[in-house]
């Protein structure tokens, strides 16, 4: 049985590992093989677990613990995901199916996650009031204790860090509940925690389905706060559970991102940059540029580009450094992505590029999809509102600033933007104008550790990164001293 070898996971001290009906089986979208088989956890270790962290939690080793002290474990975590970057990386390319280099910077970004905060844990300033009589006060920045950590499959041991390292740096106890299909590098993330000398029962990870461990967590009354990342739908279902007990949630969820070619701009620049707003991570990126909006006067010439562009991506192995575009994630997400573009056709679209399964017989047992070019459907059609998470992009013309701006803003979504234009004053007058969590101008997909992430609409609520991050998993204590010389008066 697959069960004999799945791999644990830890509640506290103890390990729980699966009997037999109990295995979650992370195959390798790069050819169907097994990439790993875990213990899948239930709604009793979801009972354990919150018992742990609370317990852990009310100890106060942790979050009482000086924040230098704090830091120097989370600096600690950083150096140990350093160290083992090269197998983290290849055990997160065979659990998600993401080319070696795009894992690497994965791995990389979750160790300067925990290099960051822990330089938070020692810079982070409370408030102090300037008194307006005979009293001091101050607000302080609380942990709200036991923290539920949910994430997806796209960009596993990254959104995971930025989540559990600011969670944790706010002296939160956190339980991470990571995609049934990428289980494998949240059990790392805990292993090396552990191992840096995080104590028990501050970091639990329960690998196991939305329905049921995500559900219950969420619902569970020992759960004080929800850390979200993932499509629109789970994360709506979420909120109004969380809106039931009043708790806080922070959501990272879906888009359909419009990319703005200008007739001013750099046209080389500008094609690289649609194309890379589109086809990395083989579209399965919640920024992915996937609306295409190109000024008229030059759309039919940068549309041609695009599409010769598109030819030349290559899309292959996970393992080979030439590869630019791996596998989608599994089966049944590239049957979806097919079937939008069977959508875009009875819509009346036209697929210029791509819109099938490679036909490479190496890629064969693989869930490849070509990067594919639509064109033909108007900004309400389903296509070019709905987020399919594939490499699929659809190309619409525009006339000036202002139409650009009304189809833009024309979503439900608002989680990022971009645009390329030779005029900075337009981009700023644009940029200030789109409803989009991020713009980037003459840039794509740029992120920063310390910069604000999240996105307007129904695209999220709350900011992760910089300063915003630690203040998603901290709430504000005021605090009064009384100098009273003399006993107060009624
Ligand atoms: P899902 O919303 O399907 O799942 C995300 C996580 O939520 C998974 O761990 C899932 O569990 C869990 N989950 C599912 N149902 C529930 C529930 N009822 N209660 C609690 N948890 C639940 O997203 P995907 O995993 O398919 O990821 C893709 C989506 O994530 C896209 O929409 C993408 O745009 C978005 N995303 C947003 C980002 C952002 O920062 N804004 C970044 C990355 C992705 P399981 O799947 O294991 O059953």
């Amino acid at each position: 049985m697959e069960s004999a070898h799945a791999r644990p996971f830890r509640l506290g001290d103890d390990w729980r590992r699966a009997s037999d009906d109990e295995a979650l089986v992370s195959i390798d979208p790069a050819d169907g093989s097994v990439a790993g088989v875990v213990t899948r956890a239930s709604v009793a270790d979801v009972e354990a677990a919150v018992d742990i962290a609370s317990a852990a939690f009310r100890r106060r080793a942790w979050r009482d613990l000086r924040p230098d002290q704090r830091a120097g474990l989370l600096h600690e975590v950083s150096r140990r995901l350093g160290a083992e970057h090269d197998s983290l990386a290849r055990l997160q390319m065979r659990d998600s199916g993401k080319p070696l280099k795009e894992c690497a910077n994965m791995v990389a970004s979750a160790s300067y996650f925990f290099r960051y905060y822990a330089s938070l844990c020692e810079t982070w300033q409370d408030e102090v009031t300037s008194p307006r009589g005979p009293y001091f006060s101050m607000s302080v920045a609380e942990p709200y204790g036991v923290v539920a950590a949910i994430t997806p499959w796209n960009s596993p041991i990254m959104a995971e860090a930025q989540k559990v390292a600011p969670a944790l740096a706010a002296g939160n106890a956190v339980i991470l509940k990571p995609s049934e299909e990428t289980p494998q590098l949240a059990l790392e993330l805990e292993r090396i925690c552990r191992e840096a000398g995080l104590p028990a029962g501050l970091l639990s990870v329960l690998p196991g389905t939305g329905e049921e461990v995500g559900a219950a967590l969420v619902d569970h009354p020992g759960v004080r706060m929800v850390s979200f990342t993932g499509g629109t739908e789970t994360g709506r279902a979420i909120a109004i559970a969380a809106g039931r007990r009043l708790i806080p949630v922070g959501l990272e969820l879906g888009g359909k991102s419009p990319h703005i070619v200008f007739e001013d701009a750099d046209f080389e620049k500008a094609v690289a940059g649609v194309a890379s707003g589109i086809y990395g991570s083989a579209g399965q990126s919640c920024v992915a540029g996937t609306r295409l909006f190109v000024q008229r006067s030059i759309y039919q010439r940068f549309v041609e580009a695009l599409v010769a562009f598109t030819r030349t991506v290559r899309v292959g192995a996970p393992d080979d450094p030439a590869t630019q575009m791996g596998p989608l994630i599994s089966r049944a997400h590239r049957d979806k992505v097919a079937g939008y573009v069977a959508l875009a056709r009875q819509e009346g679209g036209r697929i210029l590029a791509g819109g099938g399964i490679p036909e490479a017989p190496a890629l064969a047992a693989g869930w490849y999809f070509e990067p594919t070019v639509i064109e033909g459907l108007p900004n309400h059609a389903r296509t070019c509102q709905e987020e399919i998470f594939g490499p699929v992009l659809v190309c619409l013309p525009f006339d000036d600033e202002d139409d650009v701006i009304a189809q833009a803003n024309d979503t439900v979504y608002g989680l990022a933007a971009g645009m390329w234009t030779g005029d900075y004053a337009r981009a700023w007058r644009v940029a200030r104008a789109l409803e989009a969590g991020s713009v980037w101008i003459n840039t794509y997909k740029q992120s920063h550790i310390a910069t604000a992430f999240g996105g307007f609409k129904a695209s999220g609520i709350g900011r992760e990164k910089g300063f915003h991050g630690l203040r998603l998993y901290s709430q504000v204590k005021s605090v009064f001293f009384g100098m009273h010389d003399a006993p107060m008066s009624l």
